[in-house]
């Protein structure tokens, strides 16, 4: 799995929640344990008083779903983000994807 990683485009999280559930959900993770971690980002900006942005983290959890890359199919925060803000794949296509997203963030699992 070290050719693959997740690219999370931050710019249209909705802080849903939802990749955390799906990922507990396809873990078994109890309450508190979770391959993904949403922080909430509050600052002040140009033409609004108050601005919220929403940053999903892969944490030590994360294996990307190795068992559902076994069988073809997209890690579970993959299949189920309500904004279809995250892509699973090989590292140097997702990189190639940035060039064009400068508000995406790559991750790879520890
Ligand atoms: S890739 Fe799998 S293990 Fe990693 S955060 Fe997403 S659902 Fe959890
Ligand atoms: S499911 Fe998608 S939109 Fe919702 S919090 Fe996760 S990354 Fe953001």
């Amino acid at each position: 799995m070290l050719k693959y990683g997740l690219l999370i485009n931050y710019d249209f999280c909705t802080g849903c929640q939802t990749c955390a559930v799906a990922c507990q959900q396809e873990h078994d993770y109890p309450a508190g344990k979770c391959g993904i971690k949403i922080t909430e980002y509050v600052y002040e900006a140009v033409k609004k008083p108050v601005a919220i942005d929403y940053m999903p983290f892969l944490t030590e959890l994360c294996d990307l779903c190795a068992s559902r890359f076994k069988t073809g199919e997209d890690p579970a925060c993959v299949k189920h983000c309500q904004s279809f803000c995250m892509k699973f794949g090989e590292l140097d296509k997702l990189v190639k994807d940035m060039e064009f997203d400068s508000r995406s963030v790559l991750f790879t699992p520890r």
